[in-house]
């Protein structure tokens, strides 16, 4: 309960307590640290939330976070715009960045299916994956989608949903996974270099 607070400091809490893994505890802890801080630093940071959301959003060809629409990755002409990697976060594109070895774009889902969370395949950016698949597989030039999700249940569980509806679409479209390299149940954000480019080279046709 946080209405023991002025009313500035309940809101404030209030909105901490919205993020992931705040809960009422360090969402007062951190709303006290922002009245304690000095003017210019808590000015700082409410200007650092607002231009985020002012200037960054969603690629509309992969979803990767971005300034400018479509992202860098999207529009560079020394990448295979052919070769398409699916990633759950926008941070394993820094991961697969990493190993030096991929030349190919991105795609990302923004989580995982999750039945018991309630995250079914319309929360997660499916729907443009396969408009991509749909323009790769309409030309005659090889192209392959990469399923990079990590190899958890909920990562396997989408990469089997992802593959199944890619080849009902999409029969002669190359879809691969990546080997199991990156260890059973752990997620690709912890694996080091070697492993991530291990499994990549590793990867098996579906
Ligand atoms: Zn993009």
């Amino acid at each position: 309960m946080t209405t023991r607070f002025a009313e500035p400091m309940s809101r404030l809490i209030e909105e901490l307590r919205k993020l992931p893994g705040i809960g009422t505890k360090s969402a007062q802890r951190l709303a006290f640290h922002v009245l304690r801080s000095s003017d210019e630093d808590a000015r700082a940071l409410a200007h650092a939330i607002e231009q985020l959301k002012r200037h960054l959003r969603l690629c509309s060809i992969c979803n990767n976070i971005t300034d400018v629409d479509p992202c860098t990755y999207c529009t560079n002409p020394t990448r295979n715009q052919r070769l398409i990697c699916v990633l759950e976060e926008p941070t394993n594109i820094a991961t697969i960045e990493k190993t030096r070895g991929y030349n190919g774009v991105y795609h990302v889902l923004h989580g995982t299916l999750s039945p018991v969370n309630g995250v079914g395949p319309e929360q997660l950016r499916i729907a443009n994956l396969l408009t991509r698949a749909a323009a790769l597989a309409a030309e005659s030039e090889p192209s392959e989608i990469i399923l990079a999700m990590s190899p958890t249940t909920e990562g396997e569980a989408t990469a089997n949903y992802i593959a199944h509806e890619l080849h009902r679409a999409h029969p002669a479209l190359a879809i691969t996974r990546i080997a199991t390299g990156v260890p059973a149940g752990s997620d690709i954000e912890y694996a080091d270099e070697v492993t991530i480019s291990r499994a990549m080279e590793h990867r098996r046709t579906l």
